[in-house]
């Protein structure tokens, strides 16, 4: 059990941020939840999860595109926690379009939300990291940091990018306590992905076990789908003090997609 240590996980109001918040918070550690979203849900999510959990679990809406007011987000954490001893990047939008015709400003929302808000969060709350001489960092990438597909020019670069972003912080955090690493999932069965079955099975005219098994997993070898609780387990090792020597890496939670 962490001794009240706290973690900040951006972007988990919905999905994948918030499946790793609920294992963290399970596990003990205070969370500060971020992300957009109806208030009366947030605030039922925020009190639901402190209720279960028995740890402090506190809400801040920063806008993963406003520099300032990330920085605001890790300078919240502290107050309410005392610390930010954990960070989940893990905020993130997509766009699909070919690059010749990729809206101007998709591509300058996807690299600010996906890519520069993972460095503001860094470049915040490293300082306070190595004082304590203890961190994790938690950077979601995605299979498509690893690989490519069309029309998501600038989801799969900011995805590339989080992994340089990773193998740098690693490298000069590395005699601090504190690790860097990056989860690469494949798709995830989140409330945006079960949106776009049937929406695309209407599409293409085809039914929505095609769409899951041809296009969706199509390149996915186990052909099902990751699940949150999967990432969130994999986020609560990743903190733990097993592994200190888990550092630099990106690691495929992606049913074999990019063995290929
Ligand atoms: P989601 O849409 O369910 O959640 C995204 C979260 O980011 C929401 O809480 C939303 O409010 C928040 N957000 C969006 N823009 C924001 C902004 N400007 N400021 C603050 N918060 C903002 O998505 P998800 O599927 O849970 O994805 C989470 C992360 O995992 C993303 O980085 C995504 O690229 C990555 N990922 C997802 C999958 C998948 O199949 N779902 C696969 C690989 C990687």
């Amino acid at each position: 059990m962490p001794d009240n240590k706290t973690a900040i996980v951006t972007g988990s109001t919905s999905g994948i941020g918030l499946g790793i918040a609920r294992a963290l918070a399970a596990n003990g550690y205070n969370i500060m939840l971020n992300g957009f979203g109806d208030e009366a849900e947030i605030e039922a999510a925020r009190a639901g999860l402190a209720d279960e959990c028995g740890v402090g679990v506190g809400y801040n809406g920063a806008d993963m595109t406003r520099p300032e007011e990330i920085a605001g987000l890790v300078e919240a954490a502290r107050t309410e926690f005392g610390a930010a001893d954990i960070i989940v990047n893990n905020a993130g939008i997509q766009h699909v379009a070919p690059v010749d015709e990729f809206p101007i400003d998709k591509w300058d929302a996807i690299i600010a939300v996906n890519l520069s808000s993972a460095f503001h969060m860094i470049r915040a709350a490293l300082p306070g990291m190595k004082e304590r001489r203890w961190g994790r960092i938690i950077n979601l990438a995605s299979a498509h940091g690893l690989v490519a597909s069309p029309f998501k020019s600038a989801y799969v670069s900011a995805k590339h990018g989080m992994l340089g972003l990773t193998k740098t912080v690693a490298l000069e955090a590395a005699e601090f306590g504190i690790t860097c690493n990056a989860i690469c999932p494949g798709y995830v069965l989140t409330p945006l992905v079960e949106k776009q079955i049937p929406e695309t099975a209407k599409l293409r005219g085809i039914s929505e076990e095609d769409v899951v098994r041809d296009v969706m997993l199509e390149a996915q070898a186990t052909k099902e789908f990751g699940t949150v609780e999967q990432l969130g387990a994999l986020a609560v090792f990743l903190c733990s003090d097993d592994a200190a020597q888990i550092t630099g890496t990106a690691l495929p939670v992606d049913g074999g997609w990019t063995a290929h």
